[in-house]
C-alpha cells in the first residue's frame, strides 16, 4: 500500500506504523458509512520553529458532538483525544504543514447497519502533509449544484458523518465534470447552504452574510473563526437565509474551511462576483486568518496549540 501519510498512526489504542493501521473489507463503517471524522490542520510558523495546531480543542468538541448526535460512543475523553493527537504529532515530527484525520467508526464485521449492536465505535488517527485543497488566491469559479444538501431529518449535516459525504462527492463531481472548481448546495427548500466541504460567505453592501446554522450546514470551525474576526474588526455580520439570486449580485464571496482555508470566489454560475477581483473584506479576513493559523498573532494564540518540533 503506497501512501503519502506520515509514518505513524494511532490505531487500536496505540501508536503503530501506518501500514499496520488497516481494517477488514467487511468492516461495517466501510459498508455503510457508519463513521465520524474530523479534519484539523497544523501549520509551521514563519521561521519553522514550531507547529501550530489550529483550534484542536474545538475540533474534538465537534467530533464528540457528532458521535453524540448519532447516539454512539468511543473509549476516549476530549482530554485524551487532544493528548494523543499532540503525542502523534511529536512522534511523526512533520517538516511541512500537516493535516490530522481523526476517525471513529463501527468496526464490527456484522452485516447490517445496526448502531445498537455497534454502539461502541473504534478510534483511529493519521496524519498527511497538506498544502492547498483548492487554490486560495486564484478566484474560484463555482456553480450552484443540481444536487440538494442533505437535510437535518435525513442525515444531519451538523454531524460529520462519513456516509453523508456521498452528497458532497456527487456535487463536487458534477462541478468538476462541468469545468467548475467547486459546488454550492441549496437546501431542500431552495436556500443557499454551503459548499461540498466548506462554508460560504457573501458580502453585500458591506455586510458579511452567511447561512444560519439551521440551513443544513456543517458548523465549521473556520466559519466561527471568520465570524469572530469580522466582529473584532467591526465588520457587520448577518447569519440569515440567503437566496440563490443574492449570490449573483454579491460584492464579494468566499469559502471557509479547514481544507479550503479562506478562498475567494470570482464567479458563480458564470456571473462575475463584484469586479471579479478579490474584494476588500475577503482580503482583510484572509490575511488575518493566515497570520493567526501560523501562530503569528498573539491576540489569538488561545486558538493555537504550539509544539516545538
Ligand atoms: N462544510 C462541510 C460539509 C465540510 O466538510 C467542512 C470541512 N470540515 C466545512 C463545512 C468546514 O468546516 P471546518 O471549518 O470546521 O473545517
Amino acid at each position: 500500500m503506497k501512501t503519502n501519510a506520515f509514518p505513524y498512526a494511532f490505531f487500536s489504542g496505540k501508536v503503530v506504523p501506518i501500514e499496520k493501521a488497516s481494517v477488514s473489507i467487511m468492516t461495517n463503517a466501510l459498508q455503510y458509512g457508519t463513521g465520524i471524522f474530523g479534519g484539523i490542520r497544523g501549520y509551521y510558523n514563519k521561521n519553522g520553529s514550531f507547529l501550530s495546531i489550529f483550534r484542536l480543542s474545538d475540533h474534538y468538541r465537534r467530533f464528540l458532538n457528532s458521535i453524540n448526535i448519532i447516539g454512539v460512543s468511543i473509549d476516549f475523553s476530549h482530554r485524551e483525544l487532544v493528548d494523543l493527537t499532540i503525542n502523534l504529532a511529536k512522534k511523526n515530527k512533520p517538516l511541512t504543514d500537516a493535516y490530522f484525520r481523526p476517525f471513529a467508526y463501527a468496526s464490527s464485521l456484522n452485516l447490517s447497519p445496526n448502531l445498537n449492536s455497534d454502539s461502541k465505535f473504534a478510534f483511529g488517527l493519521y496524519m498527511i502533509p497538506l498544502g492547498e485543497y483548492l487554490p486560495v488566491d486564484k478566484g474560484l469559479s463555482v456553480m450552484v449544484s443540481s444536487w440538494r444538501r442533505i437535510s437535518d431529518n435525513a442525515i444531519p449535516a451538523r454531524a460529520k458523518v462519513t456516509g453523508a459525504y456521498i452528497n458532497s462527492a456527487l456535487a463536487r463531481k458534477e462541478a468538476n465534470d462541468r469545468g467548475f472548481d467547486e459546488a454550492i448546495f441549496l437546501t431542500d427548500d431552495g436556500h443557499v447552504s454551503e459548499g461540498s466541504a466548506e462554508n460560504l460567505f457573501i458580502i453585500r453592501d458591506g455586510i458579511l452574510t452567511t447561512p444560519p446554522k439551521t440551513d443544513d450546514i456543517l458548523e465549521g470551525i473556520t466559519r466561527r473563526t471568520v465570524l469572530q474576526l469580522a466582529k473584532d474588526n467591526h465588520i457587520p455580520v448577518e447569519e440569515r437565509k440567503i437566496d440563490r439570486t443574492e449570490l449573483y449580485i454579491a460584492d464579494e464571496a468566499f469559502f471557509s474551511g479547514t481544507g479550503v482555508q479562506v478562498s475567494w470566489i470570482s464567479k458563480i454560475d458564470g456571473r462575475k462576483i463584484g469586479h471579479g477581483k478579490k474584494g476588500k473584506v475577503s482580503s482583510l479576513l484572509q490575511d488575518l486568518f493566515f497570520k493567526i493559523v501560523r501562530g503569528d498573532e498573539p491576540k489569538y494564540s488561545k486558538w493555537c496549540t504550539k509544539l516545538k518540533m
